[in-house]
């Protein structure tokens, strides 16, 4: 595969980079190597004031970054920028919690004092998407580095310039050579670094085709990994939510990063009685999406991250259709251009023999759903293959958190938008894949708790 930035709005290829080869691979590994065993003797202050410094770095360095992120995969130059700033939060959190999080836990047991005492394992592999470019990397590299598990990770192709700028900043702010390094590689060397001895564990977040092979690998290996996969996420509107509420999000649930995020709500499940209302919410959301230049600040939404993913998506929609669901909103037609829009469209009466029914759909579609209660709400939730996250809309929190319990999934917000914050722990169950990036669990994921015990 060739790593190469191709402009999504304009679909003009902007620069071509060379694949590294198997010597620079083994050098990363040497160094990163060298690192890890030296970290294992230096308390974790040292790496906790470079991060402070990356977390600095990237907060001045916003815009610029940004800029890079929207020409790689097309994202809106504000929402960029967002992922800058969130990325850089996630740096000063775990900088800040090092000393907590890389205590040892000390409990009585019988046989004497007993201590959990958190180390490194090792290198980390990263295999990352192009969807949130730097927030990704951001997510896996602040906890590994704060533990002392050097990080080498292969980026999509399609976001060369994400992956290469984020080594370069990491480099600015003081990080040593060697403990997050970028590589153009291919499959069969991604491989190659998951056998390596010097490797522990390997992170992706990507398909569930991806996510298969590269768990074989780390299997094969008997090396940890997690995998952070795809997601058809519910929005669950009961018959007594406040569809105020609703309204204020419900665009943005599905239409954020063009509907290219894991978590975007994917089916809206809606109980009888609010089910036209909410159905036109919906409809008035799409109808408002004003398709652009991603780097215009009047753009609402932005083209898809590639013509292929765009041909991809139009295909699965005309799919559906053939298999009897109703386009309710969008005009096909719109969708046929060579350029890398994809303009907006709902599908209602999807049958459960409609393969529409278990996939999930990565840009601006939305799937209605009527239900009789609550009951058949949370049933129609669970009957997927995934579990990632969801949002539930019910009269008080109190229903909407009972509820929230009964759903098969990795998070679930209630009555308000779901997001991500570094302190929340992000990952899922079924075909979403396993494991947790963030928060504390996000650190534990590569890490040795040693016990010691002291008679
Ligand atoms: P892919 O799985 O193709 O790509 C993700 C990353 O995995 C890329 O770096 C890709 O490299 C790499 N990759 C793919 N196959 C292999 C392999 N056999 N060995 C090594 N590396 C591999 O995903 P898509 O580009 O199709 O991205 C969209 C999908 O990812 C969606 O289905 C979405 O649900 C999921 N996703 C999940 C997220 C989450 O947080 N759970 C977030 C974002 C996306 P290359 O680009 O070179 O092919």
């Amino acid at each position: 595969m060739a790593y190469q930035v191709t402009n999504p709005y304009t679909n003009q290829v902007e620069k071509t980079y060379d694949n590294h080869n198997d010597a620079y691979v083994e050098s990363a590994l040497t160094k990163g190597h060298r690192l890890y065993k030296q970290w294992r003797k230096e308390s974790v202050e040292k790496r906790a004031k470079v991060l402070y410094k990356v977390s600095e770095l990237f907060t001045e360095k916003a815009e610029e970054l940004a800029a890079i992120i929207t020409k790689d995969m097309g994202k809106r130059i504000s929402e960029a920028k967002g992922e800058v700033l969130v990325s850089a939060e996630i740096a000063r959190y775990y900088a800040e919690k090092a000393d907590t999080f890389m205590a040892p836990t000390a409990f009585e047991s019988r046989m004497g004092k007993a201590q959990m005492v958190p180390h490194s394992i090792g290198i980390l592999m990263a295999v990352e998407p192009w969807n949130f470019p730097i927030y990704q990397l951001m997510r896996v590299f602040a906890p590994n580095y704060i533990v002392g598990n050097p990080m080498v990770y292969k980026h999509a192709s399609n976001t060369p310039g994400s992956a290469e700028a984020f080594e370069v900043l990491l480099k600015e702010a003081g990080v040593e050579e060697g403990a997050c390094t970028n590589l153009f590689v291919d499959y069969s060397q991604v491989n190659q670094i998951i056998a390596d001895k010097r490797v522990q564990g390997v992170a992706l977040t990507g398909s569930e085709r991806a996510g298969e092979l590269i768990a074989a690998e780390a299997g094969k290996n008997l090396k940890r990994s997690s995998l952070e996969l795809g997601g058809s996420d519910p929005f669950i509107v009961l018959e007594d939510a406040n569809l105020n509420e609703v309204k204020k999000i419900i665009g943005q649930a599905r239409l954020y990063n063009a509907g290219q995020v894991c978590t975007s709500s994917k089916r809206f499940i809606v109980t009888e009685n609010n089910y036209e209302k909410v159905l036109a919410m919906l409809t008035e959301a799409f109808a408002d999406a004003k398709t652009g230049d991603p780097f215009d600040e009047r753009t609402t939404l932005a083209p898809l991250s590639s013509l292929k993913a765009k041909k991809d998506l139009v295909k699965q929609v005309e799919k559906a259709l053939e298999n009897g669901a109703t386009l309710a909103y969008g005009d096909m037609t719109k969708n046929q251009g060579d350029d890398s829009f994809f303009h907006p469209v709902i599908l209602t009466d999807i049958t459960i023999d409609n393969p529409a029914y278990y996939e999930e759909f990565f840009g601006p579609v939305g799937q209605v759903y009527k239900v009789k209660d609550e009951q058949a709400a949370i049933e129609l939730a669970n009957d997927s293959n995934y579990g990632l996250s969801g949002i539930v809309f019910a009269g008080t929190q109190e229903r909407g958190a009972e509820v929230a319990k009964q759903i098969e999934t990795g998070a679930v917000f209630v009555n308000s938008y779901g997001g991500t914050l570094p302190e929340l722990p992000f990952g899922g169950v079924k075909r979403s894949g396993y494991g947790r990036e963030l928060g504390e669990p996000g650190i534990e994921a590569f890490m040795n708790k040693e016990l010691v015990v002291v008679r």
